[in-house]
């Protein structure tokens, strides 16, 4: 698939618009930097030791993840659409003295030149955004060596995860902008997993990514409800 046909620009624009804000803790992005520390302690909890190990971020945005990788020795890359998250990520690796190569692309465009290139592949709230998540999945796939390991999160398509994703979170308390995702788009595990391993890449682990904007808990749960992360490692072909 080309660049041009799995691309969602207007989801792009949203993202662009706010993308100032991305590493204020205390703005848009704030779910984002609360859950940071449990995902990326779910990616070593399996992928163990990150140092000199080569990763992708697809979707990267401000680089949240991105750049704590990076702390821990990743060579990391990021790709994204949106121009201005990749220049706030590039802007901030910077003033933080971190090493991350930044680059726009989509994750099929980077996958056509980067066959099996990479250790660890991370996709993190970012299937929810675009026309064809399954694609999105199978460029995945290309990019990991074989063994190696790709993450996942995104929403799960309940009627809990639109009371709490979009009506709590986007009506009411208004943590996050008005219209930053849509029920429709929100995938099930049992449908991102069926992807996966049409793909050669076998789940291992999932969790629940618990988060409560008023209590500011957060913390990986065996529910998959609302927010969820997959692991899933690629089989030898
Ligand atoms: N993965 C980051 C940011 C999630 S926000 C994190 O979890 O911290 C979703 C990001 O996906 C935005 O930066 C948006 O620009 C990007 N995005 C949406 N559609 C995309 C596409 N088709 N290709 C690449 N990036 C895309």
């Amino acid at each position: 698939m080309t660049n041009s046909i799995n691309v969602n620009q207007d989801e792009i624009a949203k993202f662009e618009k706010v993308a100032q804000f991305w590493w204020d803790l205390e703005g848009d992005f704030k779910p984002l930097h609360q859950i940071n520390p449990i995902r990326r302690q779910f990616i070593i909890q399996h992928a163990q030791d990150l140092f000199d190990k080569k990763v992708i971020d697809v979707g990267c945005g401000g680089g949240i993840l991105a750049e704590s990788l990076a702390k821990l020795g990743a060579k990391v890359t990021g790709i994204d659409m949106g121009d201005e998250p990749l220049n706030v990520a590039k802007l901030h690796a910077l003033e933080s003295g971190i090493n991350v190569e930044y680059l726009k692309s989509t994750a099929e465009q980077h996958a056509a030149e980067n066959s099996a290139q990479y250790d660890i592949v991370t996709c993190m709230e970012m299937l929810e955004h675009v026309p064809d998540p399954a694609s999105v999945i199978a460029a995945c796939a290309k990019m990991v060596k074989p063994k190696g390991f790709v993450f996942f999160s995104t929403l799960n398509k309940t009627t809990k995860a639109y009371l709490l994703a979009i009506l709590a979170a986007e009506k009411i308390l208004k943590i996050v902008p008005d219209g930053t995702h849509e029920h429709d788009k929100f995938i099930r595990p049992s449908t991102l997993i069926g992807w996966a391993e049409s793909h050669e890449l076998k789940c291992l682990d999932a969790a629940g990514i618990h988060y409560n904007p008023i209590t500011e808990n957060h913390k990986l749960i065996d529910s998959l409800d609302v927010n969820y992360i997959l692991c899933c490692q690629k089989v030898n072909e």
